[in-house]
């Protein structure tokens, strides 16, 4: 067995929470969570957390480059992260983007799209 501290993201508690990893490697027990809720979040966050990814694609123009920003349109898993930002370093964006247009379908693989945060045209 061993203990592993997290602080739970889902509200602004942030309740300290310590989780007891059992030697199958499953939650054996969880304490300092005030709400059923930490302990659903530690479950993923042993399991396979995720993230929301925000960055910037660059949008090439006859003026120029112009920065467009993005982010994943639900959380990715963290592991995915390297591959998702290559993929958006390695998408071309030759056109106007509107928010919320889905500039690459599924990222990485993840079953997650990444969409415009602004418009910009
Ligand atoms: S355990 Fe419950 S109260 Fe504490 S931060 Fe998580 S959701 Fe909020």
């Amino acid at each position: 067995m061993k203990k592993v501290t997290m602080c739970c993201t889902t509200c602004p508690n942030s309740c300290e929470m310590t989780v007891t990893i059992g030697d199958d490697n499953t939650i054996a027990d969880c304490t300092g969570n005030t709400c059923p809720r930490g302990l659903t979040f530690a479950e993923g966050e042993w399991k396979d957390p995720v993230r929301l990814l925000t960055s910037t694609m660059i949008r090439i123009t006859d003026a120029g480059q112009i920065p467009v920003p993005v982010k994943s349109a639900t959380p990715i898993p963290r592991r995915l992260m390297h591959d998702a930002m290559e993929a958006i370093r390695k998408t071309p964006l030759t056109h106007p983007v509107a928010l919320g247009d889905v500039l690459i379908p599924n990222v990485a693989g993840s079953g997650v799209a990444i969409v415009a945060a602004r418009t910009v045209n």
